[in-house]
């Protein structure tokens, strides 16, 4: 009889570890549990629907959580994923390191998983939420079916539209594993200074800082933008994870971070000597968005219209400062709906980096976003689903082998 390997979610993760599992051996019944209508039906809203897939830049700095459990994933033979989806037929298109599809259309990718697992003959069975699972003799029960092996890549609580709203939590720490908390990441940071509300659509280069009562946590450069009630853009969105458990949130933003103060200065001196009779805004207009500009004035305690000549060395000073320093306070991060990744998740101290086996229980494999690890912006986690599903496909049919 053959053996029987489930995997309970149809994600990134799990499609690419049906086809492992079915490529390593063929003879193994693989089935998919996918509670959505379709599979990976979150990989077409990837990377603004062109799905980063994966980086040029693999290095380290670019993805969190237990170093020695990532680096055997992040060396691991499974890690070409640019190569791997060049076999399924998708060749690709790089932009400051990010590799996205040539089509640039998420669609290609979840069409080549898709292709691939129905000639492979895998059974996917859509519209089919696991409600049960548990551990019996010699293999496991999912939804009242038996099988060998399971694999668990049902993602976390991100963007729960698409399917990952964190059903099976319960089911895993009920079969034994632990899970770090969860909370929201790659997100954008709320404010509730009013003030900022009128930023609206707002966009600027800015090097962003975000600090805890004066603490440095993390600094990223890049383009933010200003939404209602919130901040958002990569480096924001890549500084959203080091939010959690910290309190008197603070973002500073360098608006003018390629030019010194000094520089700055004098470029301020050169201009009010040239145009005397310009008004303040002028001054700002040149280097940051309008809207930007006058709030700057007016946090600068700056009558509107005033001519530059009138303007006195403190303010001139002040309106420095605050293109460097643009402080904005934070009161948290935006929640799972509108969360790009979950971070935390199944304890990687109980799972075995090499295969993504869990430790406490032979045959059961997790992988994708459910782990507690995850990357930057720009196809890192994306770059961890395919890996760590692959490795758990190929494992998982060695270990039906044995
Ligand atoms: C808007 C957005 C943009 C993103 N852009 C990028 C990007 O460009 N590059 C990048 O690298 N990453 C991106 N990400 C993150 C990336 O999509 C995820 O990290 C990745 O999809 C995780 O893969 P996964 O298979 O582990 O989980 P998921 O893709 O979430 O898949 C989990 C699957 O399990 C299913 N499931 C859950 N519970 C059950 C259950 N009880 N029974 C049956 N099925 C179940 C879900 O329906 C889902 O299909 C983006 C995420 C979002 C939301």
């Amino acid at each position: 009889m053959s053996k029987r390997l489930a995997i309970i979610g149809g994600g990134a993760a799990g499609a690419i570890s049906a086809i492992e599992a079915k490529t390593a051996d063929p003879s193994i019944d693989v089935v998919i549990f996918e509670r959505m209508s379709k599979l990976c039906k979150k990989i077409l809203v990837t990377g603004n629907g062109r799905c980063n897939f994966t980086n040029e830049d693999l290095s380290p700095r670019h993805f969190y959580g237990d170093t020695a459990f990532l680096r055997k994933i992040l060396t691991s033979v499974h890690a070409d994923n640019e190569s791997y989806f060049r076999e399924l037929g998708v060749l690709s298109y790089k932009e400051d390191g990010r590799i996205y599809p040539r089509s640039q259309q998420g669609s290609t990718i979840r069409e080549a998983l898709e292709n691939t697992v129905n000639e492979l003959s895998v059974d996917v069975r859509t519209d089919t939420p696991v409600t049960s699972f548990n551990e019996v003799q010699s293999g496991f029960k999912v939804n009242n079916e038996f099988f060998d092996c399971v694999i668990v890549s049902v993602g976390g609580k991100a963007s729960p539209v698409q399917g990952s709203d964190g059903s099976c939590i319960d089911l895993i720490k009920k079969i034994g594993h632990k899970l770090t908390p969860l909370y929201p990441a790659l997100c954008g940071l709320i404010t509730n200074d009013k003030a900022l509300h009128t930023l609206k659509g707002v966009r600027a280069e800015a090097k962003v800082s975000l600090y805890t009562s004066d603490k440095l946590l993390g600094e990223e450069s890049g383009e933010v933008q200003f939404t209602e009630k919130a901040i958002s853009g990569i480096p924001v969105m890549n500084l959203s994870h080091l939010c959690k458990n910290n309190k008197e949130l603070m973002l500073r933003l360098d608006l003018c971070e390629e030019v010194s103060e000094t520089e700055l200065k004098a470029h301020f001196t050169d201009t009010i000597r040239l145009h005397p009779n310009w008004q303040t805004e002028n001054l700002l207009g040149g280097i940051v968005n309008a809207k930007l500009g006058y709030m700057i004035i007016n946090q600068a305690h700056i009558s509107k219209g005033t001519p530059l000549k009138s303007l006195r060395q403190g303010e001139i000073s002040k309106l420095i400062t605050l293109l460097k320093n643009f402080e904005i306070k934070i009161n948290g991060t935006k929640d799972f709906s509108s969360a790009q990744i979950t971070c935390g998740g199944v304890n990687t101290s109980e799972i075995d980096g090499h295969t993504m086996m869990s430790k406490l229980k032979n045959g059961l494999f997790f992988c994708g976003e459910i782990l507690d690890i995850h990357g930057d912006c720009g196809g890192y986690n994306l770059h961890l689903a395919w890996t760590t599903g692959r490795i758990a496909g190929c494992c998982a049919a060695e270990y039906l082998k044995d």
